[in-house]
């Protein structure tokens, strides 16, 4: 017992030391999203700050476990109040059908995703948002399509860009970063051993669905997310005229999905400025050339200079 006890006190008093900067660094990290370089697309090598910190204080298992659960929940609710869709809904089918071009490109992103169990399902709802939980459980509000009029091209943008978040584990680092925060507050560990906290947090599933990420997740998953789509044939310059829609559709809501996604124009600009890469990606999987491929919404082509 005393040894136990003497163990116990050992690594909490490590941890906590450990902690205690990181929630300084966690500040500077949030102040400035990592750069990005076309070269690094070229590479398929996109690389942003060091989060590894924080998302290894909890076990990709136990999140994928809990996520799974709240998802089991949710559409468990919808059946019971008759909102959940069915299989043959041609709404349903068509996030399926486009979530199922997605997902073999999606696999490079994560070395787990491989093993998801990858689920879909819509529920009839006047909500205008979308959410891939860790483990690539799906849940998509027909609002969000129905009311914004989305087009496939900008589904396929909505689905590839909340794939992203999962594959890059933001939500993980993001609870990481309130333990680490907790512990730094508090004074002392509340709790010992990490990978239990996933478990010991009553709301970690509604948590889950209503994750607010930073402006550095943001455009990690319009990277990621537009590169998986484009590749999948969706024209990544459908990201812009969804996130105007989303935009102009969800900001008179507190709580609306473009809160839980911040946007701006700085981040409209990067989506911008990254076009020149996707549209490639885009023309090889429609078998065409960048010239070849049609105008949308009077963008143009977004061809690198000196091609
Ligand atoms: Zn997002």
């Amino acid at each position: 017992m005393t040894v136990s006890f003497k163990l116990r006190a050992l690594v909490c008093a490590w941890t906590w030391a450990s902690l205690a900067p990181l929630s300084a660094q966690a500040q500077d990290e949030q102040k400035t999203p990592p750069p990005y370089s076309a070269q690094s697309t070229q590479n398929n090598q996109i690389r942003f700050g060091n989060t590894a910190l924080f998302r290894n204080l909890i076990a990709p298992a136990t999140l994928e476990a809990q996520a799974a659960e709240e998802y089991a929940q949710v559409i468990h609710d919808a059946e019971r109040n008759k909102t959940l869709l069915p299989d043959n809904n041609p709404l349903v089918k068509r996030v399926r059908d486009i979530a199922n071009h997605e997902v073999p490109f999606a696999l490079k992103w994560n070395d787990r995703a491989k093993n998801w169990k990858w689920e879909i399902n819509v529920i009839k709802s006047p909500d205008e948002r979308m959410v891939c939980l860790p483990g690539g459980k799906i849940v998509v509000y027909s609002g969000l399509i129905d009311k914004l009029r989305l087009n496939d091209n900008e589904i396929g943008m909505m689905i590839g860009h909340e794939i992203a978040h999962a594959l890059r584990e933001h939500a993980r680092e993001r609870l990481g970063r309130q333990q680490a925060a907790q512990l730094s507050s508090n004074g002392m560990p509340q709790l010992f051993g990490f990978s239990n906290y996933a478990s010991q947090q009553p709301d970690i599933g509604d948590e889950l669905l209503t994750m607010r990420y930073s402006p550095a997740d943001e455009t990690e998953a319009d990277v990621i997310g537009s590169e998986i789509a484009s590749r999948a044939g969706y024209d990544p310059r459908a990201a812009v005229t969804l996130w105007n829609k989303i935009d102009s559709g969800t900001r008179r809501a507190d709580d609306g999905f473009i809160w839980l996604h911040p946007y701006g124009p700085d981040r409209r600009q990067d989506l911008l400025k990254r076009m020149p890469d996707m549209m490639p990606l885009y023309a090889k999987a429609l078998g065409k050339t960048t010239d070849q491929l049609p105008n949308y919404a009077g963008m143009g082509r977004f061809k690198k200079s000196g091609r």
